[in-house]
């Protein structure tokens, strides 16, 4: 791209005392590249701290159900008391504690009393280092349905901040009509970083924070497994299936296809390199098969046996459709010659069961209906990987070779990930197998 910006996003425990927001002054200051922060609301400060944002929200549910609230306003004052004066200057947050108590009573919701803890945040910030505050209500727009607009976010987000040198942008809300305020779904400060950096045309993004490393493997699992250093934002997807949540979907939505890649940078070491998050990998990469391998345990696979299954049509659609009233995902499914499976995971699946199997006996008529119960998925990630020779027999040969007896399998059809299903005791002995097999060797 070339624009030579970087957008920086520190997170809530980049912000949760002064000692770390000085750090994350000093990473802004290292390199004027670093044009435009976005910030959350103060983190907690340790395991029995809790963060501004849930502060916030108690308090407007203690408003609401008109409970003495005083207490949560007096330690959200406190708060931000304690980092102002640690920073060492002269902000006057009794005001802006007047404000959001007027406000409140106001009755101008939950979303704009929540997004006080970023703004304010913000504004402290933008104090601190002395760079102008943008607030996100004037940039980042939703629509009627919900959703961001991005056709209005985009155009009016590069009219302000392109015409400036620097910006302090608080995170996690925008303006969905006049005077309302409206926030992402939680952790939805990457996604407003993700939209600055597409509306300054960003070099980078960089999203900061205490998470240690990307693993290609659960550490917990595997003995010192690689650190990922690269990987695309469609791998990413495919992880925050399994559960690597590194951020939010609408951030990959956002930037995928854009050609800005997303660093992940750890605030607490800030000399390692981190991962970058791209839409290519660097041609100059070598990378042995596969990025990672992921799983969840605790899956049910539901049979449904039937002679001339083959030759029925809308098998698939009424299977479905039943699982879709009860609000519970097909996660995956395979179909045999005489036989339909389904692979959930919702607990409301248990709870359902009975009514499910009804359901389906009437629908289908089947001569069985069986359920498997603790089945672990698990996943080898990689793009590219399921056009490369042999990797059927590469993946079978180390779980055979482990012992290990495999339920099912499925090959995406972007040839981006391949998924075996083993029985859950058999969970980490897979793992193990597929990452000596497909990352190390
Ligand atoms: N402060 C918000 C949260 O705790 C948003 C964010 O930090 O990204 O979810």
């Amino acid at each position: 791209m070339g624009s030579n910006i970087i957008v920086s996003k520190f997170g809530g425990f980049s912000m949760a005392t002064a000692d770390m927001i000085r750090k994350t002054a000093d990473i802004l200051h290292a390199n004027p590249q670093r044009r435009y922060v976005v910030v959350s609301a103060p983190g907690s400060r340790g395991p029995e701290d809790m963060k501004m944002t849930d502060l916030l929200f108690i308090l407007n549910s203690r408003y609401m159900n008109r409970e003495n609230f005083n207490d949560m306003l007096s330690r959200i004052q406190e708060r931000f008391t304690e980092i102002v004066q640690g920073l060492g200057i002269g902000f006057d947050v009794e005001k802006e504690i007047l404000e959001l108590k007027k406000n409140l009573f106001f009755g101008k919701g939950n979303d704009y009393v929540v997004s006080r803890g970023e703004y304010i945040m913000a504004k402290i910030y933008a104090e601190y280092i002395g760079w102008p505050l943008v607030d996100a209500s004037k940039i980042v727009f939703f629509g009627k349905d919900g959703q961001l607009d991005q056709a209005k976010t985009f155009s009016e987000a590069s009219k302000i901040l392109q015409g400036m040198e620097n910006a302090v942008i608080p995170g996690f809300y925008g303006s969905s009509g006049p005077n309302t305020i409206k926030l992402f779904p939680r952790g939805g400060g990457d996604t407003t970083a993700a939209v600055v950096a597409r509306a300054v045309e960003a070099d980078i993004c960089e999203k900061w924070s205490e998470t240690t490393k990307i693993y290609s493997a659960d550490p917990s699992i595997v003995d010192n497994p690689a650190v990922i250093r690269n990987i695309t934002y469609e791998e990413l997807k495919q992880l925050s299936y399994m559960g690597i949540r590194v951020f939010s979907e609408d951030v990959i939505y956002l930037m995928q296809g854009i050609g800005i890649p997303i660093k992940i940078r750890n605030i607490n070491d800030i000399n390692d390199e981190g991962t970058n998050v791209t839409q290519e990998l660097p041609p100059e990469l070598h990378r042995n098969v596969a990025a990672c391998i992921a799983g969840k345990r605790n899956y049910r696979i539901i049979h449904i046996q039937k002679f001339g299954l083959n030759r029925l049509t809308g098998i698939g659609q009424k299977v479905f459709g039943i699982f879709t009233e009860r609000n519970i995902a097909c996660e995956h499914y395979m179909s045999g010659i005489y036989r339909f499976s389904i692979v959930v995971k919702n607990p409301l699946f248990d709870l359902k069961r009975a009514e499910i199997f009804q359901a389906l006996k009437d629908a289908i008529n089947p001569e069985e209906i069986t359920l498997e119960k603790n089945l672990s998925l698990i996943t080898v990630v990689g793009k590219g990987m399921g056009t490369v020779k042999g990797i059927f027999a590469k993946i079978f040969n180390a779980i055979a070779n482990a012992g290990v007896k495999v339920k099912m399998i499925e090959q995406g059809s972007d040839d981006l990930n391949i998924i075996i299903g083993v029985y859950d005791e058999d969970f980490e002995t897979t793992v193990r197998a597929l990452y000596g097999a497909m990352i190390l060797s």
